[in-house]
This record gives structure tokens, C-alpha cells and sequence, in this order.
């Protein structure tokens, strides 16, 4: 006799937080079965950047589930009062606390739910009629609801592929592989939050310090992060519900003209940055680091032992030809859609190649309306800056909670604002 396998109302693919956050806040549903995988063995948040002086660029309250629900067990501040160290932290006057804490937190936070299971990697999804199978590492789940929370593949420049990849990488294996830059010549490639980062840690470590490091980024200058108040309105879920009304064309312009609001460096490491390196030059008497503004890395060529690279101006003129033994490419990541649900491309609505998200964040598809893919941090089209950012998270989850159960369990509607956010026309109602 064969048993039908359990179906799942909500199977969540990949456990960063933006999976975390929605575990979260369905956890204590006790009619609502749900599982979140992950390929990992644990809860382990961009590991490959996880930088000692790395700083959160939102505040702590916006963590997986305070803005939606303040009274759920897996906030931050109960992480502070569980953990002893609530006051501590008020004392320290932080708002926005270390990276290695952001993790501390989301790791706590994954200890304590049930519904996480870590080392499983998912491989597909596919629709049998009936429902949703995640095939996975681990055998077939069965789910009415899927929610993909994968993140973003790294992007690298395409002269940057093809080499030696202990010698070219993405900024994100920087701390993943051995720490090998001291004496040597590095460059750097990328001028926002990553690349500043990279080129901060570099200079920080005595004992790794490269010889030179050349730092090349396309923009006009190290640009700050504008994270001013009336901009901040941005990452309100009122800004992404209006964004999500505009015309396709004018989004665009929109997030062109917006772009500093998220892709800038943090005024704090702009700062350390210049200080160390004036401390460098005018105290200790070194120039470690050339910068170089308005260029971008057009080749990179094997040389006898080395790499030579040609940074290009980005408006015309003489090259840049510099040899190097390591390059670190900050370059960002990739939007588009999950591989994982190529075996369903055919079934979702496409637009310029990537598929369409509805208000409540589930793929415009040809399937029955009860069932729906859910995807995290891969609406940046549809919702704007805010789309890959940790400040909506909770909200973005709370609106997949409230949709998988069919009600209203969360209020996501408008909230306080200063600025006139209102939707063009109904159809952004999430
Ligand atoms: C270094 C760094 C720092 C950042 N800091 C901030 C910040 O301070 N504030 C802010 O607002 N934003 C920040 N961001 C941007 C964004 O908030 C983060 O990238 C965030 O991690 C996105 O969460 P996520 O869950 O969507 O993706 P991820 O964190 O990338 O998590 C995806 C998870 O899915 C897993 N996975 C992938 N494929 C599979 C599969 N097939 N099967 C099972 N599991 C899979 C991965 O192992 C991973 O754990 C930062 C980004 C980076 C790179």
C-alpha cells in the first residue's frame, strides 16, 4: 500500500534571513506545517566578508521580526535580554551593532525554531498537478507554497573570469581562502560598501598588509551611503508599495537616481578609511594605496607569474597598465531568477527575462492561484532599493505569512511617513 507523502503548506528554500525572518514568523502558527531548508550545516551569514570591524548599515530593531510583530521570541531585543547583554549594549549607544552580533542573533534565533532543517540542499522545483516538489540532497518534499530565500550569485567582471581562482575572486571568498596578502600587489575592483571594506581590512592588519594595493572603481568618488532622514523613507513598506505602481521605465529612473541610498559606502568607514590612510602615509611614512576614480578594469592578462591589468578611464583616455598578484573583485551580485525554478520557466509570466512578482511577492505563474512561489530579495524591479536590503525584511515576510494563511495575521498596510507615498493606483495594494 503506498502512503501519500505530507504535504508541507510552505517549504522555504535557502536560510539566510530573509527565510529566517518568514520562519519566524510562522513558526507558532499551529495550524500551518512549514520547512525551511538550507544547504549549509548551520546558520552562517556571508561568512566570506564576516570583517572583525564590519558594521550592520540598518538599525537593530530592524531585525527579522520586531517591525511587524515586537512581541515574537525570536526579536532582537530578546536575543539582548536572553543573552545578559541588553544594558551593555544601550551603554555602548549603538544603533547599528557588528555584523558578528547580527549573526550571533539570527544563529540564537535558528537554534530555537523547529522548523529549520540545515545541511539539505535543494536541487529543483517542479509542480506534479497537485502541488509543489522541492527535490532535494535529502529525498522529495511536497509543499502547496514554496518560498525561494537563495540570495545572489556573485558577480564578477567578465575579464575577471577564467583565471587562477585563488588569485582572481569575489570579494565574498576573501576571508574563505588563506590569508596570503602580505608583500603582495592587490587589486581591488569595485568602489561601494564591499570594496571599501576589502581595501579597510587590507590596510588594517600589520601583518598582512599587501605591498600596493590599487583601488579602481567606476564612480566619480567613493561615494557615501545616503541614509539622511526624508531618503531613509525609502526603505518604509509604504515607499515600496508606491514604487511598485510606477511605470516600468520610470522605476528605473527611480532606482538610477536613488542608487546612493543603497550602493554607498558608510560615512563611519569612509571615514576610518581616510584616517588610515593619512595615518599611513603622513605618520609612518607608506602609500600602500592608489585610487582610482572614474575607471574600470578592462583586462586582465597572465603575465610570467603575475597578472597584468589594464584599468580603463571610463570617459576616454590613456589606459592604466599595472601588474598584480592577487585581484579582489567587489563587484556585486546578480538579480535574476533562481535557477532552481528553471523546470517551471515555461509556467511564469517573463518580463525582459525574468519572472513577474506579484504584490505579495509570489510569481506571476499559470498554475492554480492557491499555490505560489514566493521569492525573497529578488523583486528589486517591482519594490525598489529596499528589495535586497535587511529594513523590510519583516515586512516582505509578514506579507508571504499573511498570503500563505489567507488572512490578515500581520498588519503590513501603510504606516506613519512624512513624505506622500501613495500608490498611483490600487493595483500595488499588497
Ligand atoms: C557582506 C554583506 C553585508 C550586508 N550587510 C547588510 C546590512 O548591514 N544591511 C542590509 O540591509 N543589507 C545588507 N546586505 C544585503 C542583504 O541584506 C544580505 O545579502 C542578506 O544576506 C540577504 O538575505 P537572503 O536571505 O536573501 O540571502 P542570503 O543571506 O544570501 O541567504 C541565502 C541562503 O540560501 C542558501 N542557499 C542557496 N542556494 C541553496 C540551495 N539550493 N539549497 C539550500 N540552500 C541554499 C545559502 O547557503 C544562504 O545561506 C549585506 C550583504 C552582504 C553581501
Amino acid at each position: 500500500m503506498s502512503t501519500t507523502p505530507k504535504t508541507y503548506d510552505l517549504v522555504g528554500v535557502g536560510t539566510g534571513p530573509a527565510n529566517l525572518s518568514l520562519a519566524a514568523l510562522t513558526a507558532r502558527e499551529p495550524d500551518l506545517s512549514t520547512v525551511f531548508l538550507e544547504r549549509k550545516p548551520a546558520f552562517d551569514w556571508h561568512p566570506g566578508l564576516m570583517l572583525p570591524d564590519a558594521e550592520m548599515q540598518v538599525h537593530f530593531l530592524k531585525d527579522l521580526v520586531s517591525p511587524v510583530d515586537p512581541t515574537n521570541p525570536y526579536s532582537f531585543p530578546a536575543f539582548l535580554v536572553d543573552t545578559k547583554r541588553l544594558y551593555r549594549l544601550l551603554v555602548t549607544g549603538r544603533s547599528k551593532v557588528p555584523r558578528r552580533e547580527f549573526e550571533q542573533y539570527c544563529r540564537w534565533a535558528a537554534d530555537r525554531m523547529d522548523n529549520l532543517r540545515f545541511g539539505v540542499t535543494s536541487e529543483s522545483v517542479e509542480w506534479d498537478g497537485g502541488a509543489f516538489l522541492v527535490h532535494t540532497t535529502d529525498g522529495v518534499l511536497r509543499a502547496r507554497n514554496v518560498s525561494v530565500g537563495t540570495g545572489l550569485p556573485a558577480k564578477l567582471p567578465q575579464c575577471a573570469t577564467g583565471h587562477d581562482p585563488e588569485r582572481v575572486f569575489h570579494s565574498e571568498q576573501l576571508l574563505k581562502r588563506p590569508q596570503d596578502f602580505a608583500g603582495k600587489r592587490v587589486a581591488v575592483v569595485g568602489g561601494g560598501q564591499s570594496g571599501a571594506e576589502v581595501v579597510h581590512y587590507l590596510l588594517s592588519s600589520q601583518a598582512q598588509r599587501p605591498a600596493k594595493i590599487i583601488w579602481g572603481t567606476r564612480r566619480t568618488n567613493l561615494l557615501p551611503l545616503d541614509d539622511s532622514p526624508f531618503i531613509d523613507e525609502l526603505f518604509l513598506p509604504d515607499f515600496s508599495r508606491y514604487f511598485y505602481t510606477l511605470p516600468e521605465a520610470e522605476r528605473e529612473e527611480v532606482v538610477g537616481r536613488l542608487r546612493m541610498a543603497s550602493d554607498g559606502i558608510s560615512l563611519s568607514l569612509l571615514q576610518d578609511l581616510y584616517r588610515r590612510l593619512y595615518d599611513l602615509e603622513l605618520l609612518e611614512g607608506e602609500r600602500p594605496c592608489r585610487i582610482l576614480l572614474d575607471q574600470y578594469l578592462a583586462t586582465l592578462e597572465q603575465t610570467d607569474g603575475a597578472l597584468l591589468a589594464t584599468w580603463q578611464p571610463a570617459r576616454g583616455g590613456t589606459p592604466l597598465r599595472e601588474e598584480v598578484d592577487l585581484v579582489v573583485c567587489a563587484t556585486g551580485y546578480e538579480h535574476g531568477m533562481s535557477e532552481l525554478l528553471l523546470g517551471l520557466k515555461d509556467r511564469l509570466t517573463l518580463q525582459h527575462g525574468t519572472p513577474l512578482v506579484r504584490p505579495d511577492f509570489s510569481l506571476d505563474w499559470d498554475g492554480p492561484a492557491q499555490n505560489r512561489i514566493y521569492v525573497q530579495n529578488a523583486a528589486r524591479r517591482e519594490f525598489g532599493v529596499a528589495d535586497p536590503n535587511l529594513s523590510l525584511l519583516a515586512w516582505r515576510s509578514a506579507v508571504i505569512a499573511n498570503s500563505v494563511l489567507g488572512y490578515e495575521r500581520y498588519d503590513t498596510g501603510a504606516v506613519s511617513t512624512a513624505l506622500d507615498w501613495e500608490p498611483l493606483s490600487a493595483v500595488g495594494q499588497a
